[in-house]
C-alpha cells in the first residue's frame, strides 16, 4: 500500500485592526448600513488618489518583528487587475514583487514534536467589497463597507504535513496577532481568514505534487474537516488512476465536501504592476527599532515564564497564555489571591472557562472580575471557606454580583474550623451512624471517609474538612 503524504500551506487574511481604512479615512467598523462606511476612495470615483494609513504600516512590521522576518524598508504596491462587482476600480492594491515582511516563523507543538514553520511573506494589501443576496430576490446587492479595509495576508511556506499540524499553525498565528493588538482575531465577522493549499505526495518523495486551494474557510473545525476530506479526495484520485488539477475548491459544510469554483489564476492572469498612485512604501531603521521596543511578550515566553514564575505543569501554562486576555486575567488574579498561582489556574481554565464559554462571552466581558475571584481565593486559601463553598458563591457572583466578603457573611458561609462546635457535629453522627464507626474502629480505614462526609453534609459543606478527619481519626482511634 503507498503511503501518502499530505502537503500544507496556508495564506491567511489578517484584517488589521485600524479605526479607518488603509488609503482612506473611512471607519472600519464592523455592522454598519451597507455602504454607509465607502467614502469616494472606497467607491472608486475618478480622480482620487489612495493615502497609505500609517498605522497599518506599524502593525505590519510589528507582526514582522516578532516572528523574525525581514522588515523590507522600501516595499511597493503593485495593481492585482480582475473584474469582480464587489472591486469598483478594477484591481486590488497589493504588494506583489516587494512586499514588507519577508520570512519570519511560528514554532508549532512541543518538546519532540515542535516544529517551525516557515513564513514566506506577510504583504500589505485592501479588501473588497462583499456582494450581497440574502432577501434581494433576483437580484444581488453590493456593499462597499469593507473595501479598503486593511489586510496583512500571511503566507507561509508548504511546511505542514496533516491538518493537526494546520490548525496549530493557525491557531498559534492566530494568538500572536491578538497578543500584538493587530487584529480582533473574529472569525465569525471575517477578520482572520484562511485559504488552505494542499497537495499529497508519496512519502519520501521531495517533489510537491499538484495543489488545490480550499477558498475562505472561517473556523478551525471546518478548516480541519475540509483538509482531511481533500486530501482523501485526492489520494482516491491518484489511487483510481486519475490526476489532480490545480483549481480552486469550495468548501460545503453542510455536505463535508468540496466543490471545483473555479481554475486557478496564474500571477500573470492579473497582470501586477506598480501602482503608479503610491510611491513605494519607506519604513526608516528608527521607527522599526522603536516598534521592536513596543513589542509586548510574546506567547511562547509568556507561556515559559508561567511554567517558571507560577510552578505550572506546560499544558496549564500553554493554555493560559494561548490568549492574551486569558493570560492578563490569570495574572491579575494571582496577584490579588496572595499568590496561590495554582489554585488560581485551576480556577481560570476550570469554573471560569466553563462560565465564560457557557454565556458565550470572551475574557473582557467576565462576569467576575480578576480581583473578584483572586479574594475568592483568597478566601480559600486562608481557610475561611472550602473549594465547594467557593464554587457556590462563584456561581452567585456570576449571575448577581457583588462582594466575596458580604456573600460569606450575608449567607453565613465561613468555614467552621473552631473544634469546640466541630466535636459536638462529630458526636452527633457518630452515634447516628454507630455501625460505620464500629467498622473504623475495627480498622475498616475506608470508612472514615463516609463519616466525613455525613459531617460535611450535617454543616451544609462549611466544615473543615481537615479539622473533621483529624477529630474522627482521633474519637475512633483503637
Ligand atoms: P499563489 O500565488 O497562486 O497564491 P504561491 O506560490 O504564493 O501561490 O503559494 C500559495 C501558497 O501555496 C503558499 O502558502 C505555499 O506554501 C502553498 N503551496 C505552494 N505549492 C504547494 C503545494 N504543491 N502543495 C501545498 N501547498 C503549496
Ligand atoms: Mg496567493
Amino acid at each position: 500500500m503507498t503511503h501518502w503524504e499530505s502537503v500544507i500551506g496556508l495564506e491567511v487574511h489578517v484584517q488589521l485592526q485600524t479605526q479607518s481604512k488603509i488609503f482612506s479615512g473611512a471607519s472600519t467598523h464592523y455592522g454598519a448600513d451597507p455602504n454607509t462606511q465607502a467614502c469616494a476612495v472606497d467607491i472608486a470615483l475618478p480622480g482620487i488618489l489612495p493615502v497609505m494609513n500609517r498605522t497599518a504600516v506599524q502593525m505590519a512590521a510589528t507582526f514582522g518583528l516578532a516572528t523574525g522576518a525581514t522588515i523590507n524598508h522600501r516595499s511597493v504596491f503593485a495593481r492585482k487587475n480582475y473584474f469582480y462587482p464587489d472591486l469598483p476600480k478594477g484591481y486590488q492594491i497589493s504588494q506583489y514583487e516587494i512586499p514588507i515582511v519577508s520570512g519570519g516563523k511560528i514554532n508549532i507543538g512541543e518538546g519532540d514534536t515542535q516544529k517551525q514553520i516557515r513564513i514566506t511573506r506577510a504583504h500589505l494589501e485592501e479588501d473588497a467589497g462583499k456582494s450581497l443576496h440574502d432577501g434581494l430576490g433576483e437580484m444581488s446587492g453590493i456593499d462597499l463597507n469593507r473595501a479598503g479595509t486593511p489586510l496583512l495576508e500571511v503566507v507561509s511556506e508548504p511546511d505542514m504535513r496533516s491538518p493537526a499540524e494546520a490548525i496549530a499553525y493557525l491557531r498559534k498565528l492566530h494568538s500572536l496577532v491578538r497578543y500584538l493588538k493587530i487584529c480582533d482575531g473574529n472569525m465569525q465577522e471575517g477578520s482572520f481568514r484562511c485559504d488552505a493549499n494542499i497537495s499529497i505526495r508519496v512519502k519520501g518523495d521531495s517533489e510537491l505534487g499538484i495543489r488545490t486551494e480550499l477558498k475562505n474557510i472561517n473556523s478551525f473545525r471546518f478548516i480541519e474537516r475540509a483538509l482531511n476530506h481533500e486530501i482523501q479526495r485526492q489520494i482516491d484520485l491518484i489511487e483510481d488512476g486519475g490526476k489532480v488539477v490545480q483549481e480552486t475548491r469550495l468548501y460545503d459544510p453542510d455536505t463535508d465536501q468540496t466543490r471545483p469554483m473555479r481554475g486557478k489564476e496564474e500571477a500573470h492572469d492579473y497582470r501586477y504592476f506598480p501602482d503608479p498612485d503610491l510611491p513605494p512604501l519607506v519604513i526608516e531603521d528608527a521607527e522599526v527599532e522603536y516598534l521592536r521596543s513596543s513589542l509586548p511578550e510574546l506567547p511562547d515566553a509568556r507561556c515559559d515564564r508561567f511554567i517558571d514564575a507560577y510552578q505550572l505543569r506546560r499544558s496549564d501554562a500553554q493554555q493560559l497564555t494561548a490568549d492574551r486576555g486569558i493570560a492578563d486575567y490569570f495574572e491579575e488574579t494571582v496577584r490579588e489571591a496572595g499568590g496561590n498561582s495554582k489554585i488560581a489556574a485551576n480556577w481560570v481554565t476550570g469554573d471560569l472557562m466553563a462560565a465564560l464559554n457557557r454565556d458565550n462571552l470572551p475574557i473582557e466581558q467576565s462576569r467576575v472580575s480578576p480581583i473578584l475571584l483572586g479574594r475568592l481565593i483568597y478566601r480559600i486559601s486562608d481557610q475561611s471557606i472550602s473549594g465547594t463553598i467557593a464554587k457556590d458563591i462563584f456561581s452567585d457572583l456570576w449571575d448577581n454580583g457583588g462582594d466575596v466578603d458580604q456573600i460569606i457573611e450575608a449567607r453565613g458561609l465561613k468555614q467552621i474550623s473552631d473544634s469546640a462546635e466541630l466535636e459536638q457535629v462529630v458526636e452527633e453522627i457518630l452515634s447516628k451512624f454507630s455501625e460505620q464507626a464500629d467498622q473504623v474502629r475495627q480498622g475498616q480505614g475506608k470508612v472514615l471517609g463516609f463519616l466525613v462526609g455525613q459531617v460535611m453534609k450535617e454543616t451544609g459543606g462549611k466544615a473543615n474538612p481537615k479539622a473533621v478527619n483529624e477529630i474522627l481519626s482521633r474519637k475512633l482511634s483503637p
